[in-house]
């Protein structure tokens, strides 16, 4: 049977290692027959990610999202390669670990900007630079979290940056909807990742969930990878603008 993906080319950014949520999502699309891209942000993940790329059959470019030029050369290379994109995944996200672990009233003006600059407006900036690649439609998905619209200790000053994140979805969903751009996010139950390991306590959040969501335990990354799958793919062709919870119902609760 032919994959649900087959003849589609996906961008994956924010591959940094095999706990990465962006690296089961790769494997995800690649199972669905995705011609797969991966990026990596400088020299010190190169390697690395090269070594994934491979093994997943997959191209390896690199790109820094804060820097406007690389976004640029970015979409170059796969235009010279693939032509067109179908599927871009961005499962990226930054602050400094001093601001998920002070209470948050203390969040300084450099930490404030530099989330939402990595984890927030890098989502414009790579939509801008893909959505010509994007000729007949395509779909975007970025990873958000519950911290956005709940206070979720420690999180802080990325829950913010989230709440930026989902807002920025729903006007790019609209900007880029006329030209057939799907534009949606998963959040995501937490899971132990490296990003998530710079969050105060973060094994305590874990425990949270495994005790009181509706299915009483934790998000499996291939969970949230197989709803990006569909979120590729045609089957969600209807479907822009929404935050998709696969967190295992935690967020219906109350207490
Ligand atoms: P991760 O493996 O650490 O992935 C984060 C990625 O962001 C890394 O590849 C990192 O690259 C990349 N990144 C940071 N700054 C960048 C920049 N300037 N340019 C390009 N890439 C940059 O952690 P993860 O948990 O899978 O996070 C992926 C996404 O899922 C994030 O948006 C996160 O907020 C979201 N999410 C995570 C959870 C969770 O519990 N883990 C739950 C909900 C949502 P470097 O390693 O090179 O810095």
């Amino acid at each position: 049977m032919p994959g649900l993906l087959e003849g589609k080319t996906a961008l994956v950014l924010g591959v940094a290692n095999r706990w990465s949520l962006a690296y089961a999502i790769a494997q995800a699309l690649k199972r669905e027959s995705a011609d797969l891209i991966l990026t990596f942000q400088g020299d010190r993940q190169r390697q690395g990610v090269e070594q994934l790329a491979e093994e997943l059959s997959a191209a390896a470019l690199p790109c820094d999202v804060t820097q406007e030029e690389e976004l640029g050369l970015l979409a170059e290379a796969i235009k010279t390669r693939s032509g067109r994109l179908d599927a871009v995944v961005h499962s990226i996200a930054f602050a400094g670990k001093e601001d998920l672990s002070r209470p948050f009233v203390e969040t300084s003006r450099g930490g404030f900007l530099l989330a939402q600059e990595v984890s927030a407006y890098s989502l414009v900036s790579v939509a801008r630079a893909v959505a010509p690649l994007m000729a007949g439609g395509g779909s975007i998905l970025t990873l958000s979290y519950l911290g956005a619209t709940r206070v979720v200790p420690n999180y802080n000053v990325m829950g913010v940056a989230k709440a930026a994140l989902e807002a920025t979805v729903r006007y790019l969903a609209s900007d880029l909807g006329p030209s057939g751009i799907r534009v949606n996010a998963i959040s995501a139950g937490p899971v132990k990742t490296a990003s998530a390991r710079g969050v105060k306590d973060f094994s305590k959040v874990l425990d949270a969930v495994a005790e009181r969501a509706p299915l009483r335990r934790n998000t499996e990354p291939a969970e949230v990878a197989d709803t990006a799958v569909f979120l590729a793919s045609d089957l969600a062709r209807g479907v822009t603008g929404n935050v998709i919870f696969v967190d295992a119902g935690f967020q219906i609760m109350g207490l």
